[in-house]
């Protein structure tokens, strides 16, 4: 059904025409009102159809219901059969165990296989039912009922789901039906309302027509003419009304736009009304607000008012106190100046007399400056002078030391001999071999007793030291001759003894109780330290050792060297090592350095060291070069410490390769130095020094002005008699040598080397060449002595500045 087509009929209706009067109204209502009534007979039988659909669905879903319970149960059935059937198989398996099998053994056993086999299908049958239970089950009838009970399942499954898909579409169709029905009923009352409109138009225009006919029948022909001109225009008429009802339907669909307009405009309206409003509360709020803030504000500056009226009031009575406490004080100030007045005035007075003798103080302190100075040169003059004075008398007085100190030495000799006993220690052991042999006198410090073989020998040298006797004591007795190495002198200290006996301990001592060597380079420091303003000082010092007749130099870089002792090619005569280290010492530090360094050459070159120090001649050469810084004078002198090796005769027992040997070399230069020492004091004219290494090395500190020290190192214990009185005879003759040049030359011929052969029965080494020399020879009268002295630039005997 079209909305055009109900429009149209529902215009059409006769009724509605006849109602008015009109001709072609009643037509269009009629049909409208007719389909209505079609449409509500429509609506009715599709409610009906509705109803029975609904009918047949409720009971199709019944009988699918039922169907399905049939079903079930069928299948319940067919399931109770199966376990009976079963229950038939194995009752009938049951039977065949129970066969007589004694009897018809044969027989039985055809039909037991055949059971079996029976059996076992009915087995492969059962797992098969058992496995698809519902699948059709061939040659039963209940199979075959139960697939067709299946198939017709199926169809009313199918048939109830078009049954449901028809209902869903008849309920869409009944939907879209009640909507079309709601909207042909809007419509229906939209044009009755204009058909009211319409009909009051049209009564009120057949009022007219009325009228009209009326006043027109009052003038007959003419009315009749109008009435039938007015009958002739009556198609146009109808014309005219349907052009005016398609405008009215083109009014009515204008005025529902309209109508939609105004309802979104009244929405809006509506909307702008509530914002408003909203809008005007908010408004009404903040105003409030405001009032209250203004409110506050008010009372906060009534209050800040008073605040400010209380603080000002305050304030100024502050001020006044204040002011009061000002003025108070204004007029104590004031009162002080009065007072101050006349004390500023005697300050004023003061600064003037004082600025004028400031101006004045530089004339007088010039003047005084003048004075002071005068009076400092003539104290200066004065000082001068006596120290001049002073000066003069100090260097005579130095001259007269040196004089009387050289006379000293000279008085005791310059060749001494002195022993020191050292003490009995534990290495001596126990026993009559470690009691004591030796002893002394009280009243003479020169004498030893020694008991040897029970008796007592007697010995006289320069000076004897106990066993008590220290480090220092020993030192005291041999600080002159170290001294006079300042002053140009060659000093040769030896320490001579057998092994043991003390000669290391007296040379180079221990570390906290030095030896010789230590404290005569302290003394030289000391000394040259106390000179140092009128001299300038270097001390150096050199270290070698001999050892089988061979020289090595022992602080230098390769101490298995050999060095040689050479004449200067200067043609002074003088002898030099090339090749020996020397080190400038400056401190004791500086010392302890050099003999560490010369100590670790040692040790790292000899793996006992011990035993090749005491077969070895160790020496210690300090040289002490001065300048007079006053008169350029140059001095040199040469202190020689040395330790010899051991002088223990070893050939009694029979010595035998290297030792025979070092023993050779030993007894060979300790006679050389015997022989030396004996041709020096004796003045012979002949010093054999050639005769071993280290007489020829000391020649020119062994010869002219030098001075020699021979420390006899003294073993007390009983075991060492004989090592003892050998060395104490050797002291007692080195030191009985001299006197009266030619006496005692003549007195004592070639002592040493006979002495020697004395001692040296086992030990048959060859004569050593130095005894060819030893003899006195008149020859030269070159004195080596001569060679220290060359070093002096005027050639006098004795360096001593003037
Ligand atoms: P040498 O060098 O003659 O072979 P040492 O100097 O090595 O003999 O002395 C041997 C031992 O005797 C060392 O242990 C040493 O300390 C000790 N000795 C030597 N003289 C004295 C002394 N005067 N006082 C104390 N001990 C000494
Ligand atoms: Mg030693």
């Amino acid at each position: 059904m079209n909305v055009e087509n109900t429009g149209g009929r529902l215009f059409g209706s006769g009724r509605c025409l006849s109602l008015l009067g009109l001709p072609g109204a009643a037509p269009v209502v009629h049909r409208m009102v007719e389909a209505m009534s079609q449409l509500q007979e429509e609506k009715a039988q599709l409610q009906e159809e509705l109803v029975v659909l609904r009918e047949s669905l409720a009971l199709r879903d019944s009988d699918q219901q039922a169907t399905s319970t049939q079903r079930q149960n069928q299948v319940e059935h067919l399931k109770e059969k199966l376990i009976s059937q079963a229950q038939e198989v194995s009752r009938l398996r049951s039977e065949l165990g129970g066969t007589d099998l004694e009897k018809h053994r044969d027989l039985l056993m055809v039909e037991n296989e055949r059971l079996r086999q029976e059996m076992r299908r009915c087995e492969a049958e059962l797992q098969e039912l058992r496995a698809k239970p519902p699948g059709p089950c061939p040659g039963c009838e209940h199979s075959q009922e139960s697939a067709q009970l299946r198939d017709k399942l199926s169809q009313l499954q199918l048939e109830m789901a078009e049954s449901k898909g028809m209902l869903s579409e008849l309920n869409l169709e009944v939907q879209q039906k009640t909507d079309r029905l709601a909207e042909v009923e809007l419509r229906l009352k939209d044009c009755l309302a204009e058909k009211a409109q319409e009909e009051e138009r049209l009564s009120r225009r057949l009022r007219d027509s009325h009228e009209t006919i009326a006043s027109l029948r009052a003038q007959s022909p003419p009315v009749k003419y109008v009435i039938k001109t007015v009958e002739v225009e009556s198609p146009k008429t109808k014309q005219a009304l349907s052009e005016s009802q398609a405008r009215n339907q083109h009014l009515q669909e204008q005025v529902a736009m309209q109508r939609q307009v105004l309802k979104e405009m009244e929405q809006q309206l509506q909307s702008s009304h509530q914002l408003t409003a909203r809008l005007r509360a908010q408004i009404a709020m903040y105003e409030s607000e405001l009032e209250r803030a203004h409110g506050q504000m008010l009372e906060e500056m009534q209050s800040l008012e008073e605040d400010k009226n209380r603080a000002i009031e305050e304030a100024f009575a502050r001020a006044q106190v204040e002011m009061k406490a000002v003025h108070e004080n204004l007029a104590g100030v004031r009162t002080n100046l009065l007072t101050l007045q006349p004390a500023l005035r005697t300050l004023t007075n003061d600064y003037n007399g004082l600025k004028r003798q400031v101006r004045g103080f530089p004339l007088l302190l010039q003047e005084a400056l003048r004075s002071v100075k005068a009076e400092i040169g003539q104290a200066i003059e004065e000082v001068n002078s006596n120290n001049q004075e002073l000066l003069r008398k100090y260097r005579r007085e130095l001259q007269l030391r040196k004089k009387c100190h050289n006379e000293l030495v000279r008085l005791k000799g310059n060749i001494r001999v002195i022993a020191r006993v050292r003490p009995v220690t534990k290495e001596d052991g126990e026993g009559p071999e470690a009691t004591n042999a030796v002893t002394f006198d009280a009243d003479d410090d020169s004498i030893i007793h020694l008991l040897h073989k029970g008796k007592p020998v007697s010995f006289e040298l320069d000076k004897v030291f106990s066993p008590h006797a220290s480090q220092q004591d020993v030192f005291q007795e041999v600080q002159a001759l170290i001294t006079s190495c300042i002053d140009g002198f060659n000093v040769c200290i030896f320490a001579y003894g057998q092994t043991g006996a003390g000669k290391t301990y007296t040379m180079e001592g221990t570390p906290e109780n030095p030896g010789i060597n230590q404290r005569a380079l302290q003394l030289l420091f000391s000394e040259v330290q106390e000179k140092a303003s009128d001299w300038e000082y270097t001390i150096t010092v050199s270290a070698a050792e001999i050892y089988n007749e061979v020289l090595r130099d022992l602080l230098g870089k390769e101490p298995q060297e050999k060095l040689e002792i050479r004449l200067c090619p200067d043609g002074s005569g003088q002898l030099y090592v090339p090749g020996l280290t020397e080190f400038q010492v400056q401190s004791v530090d500086d010392i302890n350095k050099v003999f560490e360094f010369g100590h670790t050459n040692r040790t790292t070159e000899f793996t006992n060291l011990n035993e090749h120090s005491s077969r070895s001649h160790a020496l210690l050469i300090v040289t002490v070069r001065g300048v007079d810084c006053s008169t350029g004078l140059r001095t040199t002198g040469k202190l020689n410490l040395v330790d010899l090796a051991g002088s223990e005769r070893v050939g009694k027992s029979g010595a035998e390769g290297s030792r025979l040997r070092e023993a050779q070399h030993i007894n060979k230069s300790l006679s050389a130095l015997g022989d030396v020492i004996a041709a020096l004091r004796s003045r012979q004219g002949h010093v054999p020094f050639r005769n071993s290494k280290l007489t020829y090395l000391l020649q020119d500190s062994l010869s002219g002005d030098s001075k020699t020290l021979m420390v006899v190192q003294v073993s007390p214990v009983e075991k060492n008699t004989s090592e003892t009185l050998y060395s104490l005879k050797f002291a007692e003759r080195v030191r009985s040598v001299e006197l009266g040049p030619g006496l005692r030359r003549a007195e004592l011929g070639s002592w040493s080397s006979q002495e020697h052969l004395e001692w040296e029965p086992a030990c048959q080494m060859p004569q050593p060449s130095a005894r060819a020399h030893s003899a006195p020879s008149s020859g030269t009268s070159s004195r080596p002595g001569s060679i220290r002295r060359k070093l002096q630039p005027s050639g006098r005997s004795r360096p001593l500045p003037v």
